[in-house]
């Protein structure tokens, strides 16, 4: 397996390029609208061919790749069901396998940041947790449909349960960090080790957070696949 992660330095964002080098057959999951030449370069450079688009939510911070990169690729479109999303090609639900080649990947809902929010296994190695876990922190839950103790539930029942080597690759990264392992998680994430339910509950309600310069646009544009000029493009 190929796997590839990089980095929009202006939203923080991270898209992971996963291939299977036999097939020559890539995906890309999460990416971000400025970086689709980056993007397109890179599946030319190493004679990929992009067969899906993956979303692990409706981003609030930046505009996806996927209308850009499905126009010029003919790739396919995929998002979480329940995300509102008329212009997907398919939709994932929670325990359901995308294989290409040599790669399998496993949807699992983790509600909380979005109330559609997936997390995706990759080969039971690599964990793309979107916003639901990031390295020493998680997505915020003060919009979109966000819920702090759907949160705690997902993170705490669904990721945390799974085995300590298990590889951590989130959607963001604020402070320079890009792996970390659910063991690490387990026993270093301020959020989570030593709060309970209500007390992250609580947590959560005093963050405070501004809402991301961005927000009016993606959210909208995001619902959409990331087409920016026709709001009626349902392809
Ligand atoms: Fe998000």
């Amino acid at each position: 397996m190929l796997f590839r992660q990089m980095l929009d330095r202006q939203t923080s964002t991270y898209t992971y390029l996963i291939a299977d080098l036999e097939q020559k057959a890539a995906i890309l999951v999460d990416p971000v609208l400025e970086q689709v030449e980056r993007d397109l370069k890179q599946l030319a450079e190493l004679e990929l061919t992009l067969r899906y688009c993956i979303e692990t939510h409706i981003h609030a911070d930046h505009i996806t790749g996927t209308a850009k990169l499905r126009a010029v690729t003919q790739c396919q479109g995929i998002v979480p069901v329940g995300a509102g999303v008329d212009c997907a090609d398919r939709f994932i639900q929670d325990c359901e396998h995308l294989s290409m080649g040599s790669i399998e990947i496993k949807a699992i809902a983790t509600p909380g940041h979005t109330d559609s929010h997936m997390v995706y296994l990759v080969n039971n190695t690599h964990l793309l947790t979107g916003d639901a876990l990031l390295i020493r922190g998680c997505g915020r839950t003060d919009f979109q449909s966000g819920d702090a103790g759907i949160l705690f539930d997902s993170v705490t029942q669904r990721l945390f349960t799974l085995k300590d080597e298990m590889l951590v690759y989130p959607a963001h990264d604020y402070r320079g960090f890009s792996v970390s392992t659910i063991g690490e998680e387990k026993r270093f994430n301020p959020r989570f080790v030593g709060r309970d339910r209500q007390q992250f509950i609580e947590f959560m309600a005093e963050l405070n957070l501004p809402d991301p310069q961005k927000i009016a646009e993606a959210v909208p544009a995001n619902e959409r696949c990331g087409n920016i000029s026709t709001p009626d493009y349902t392809i």
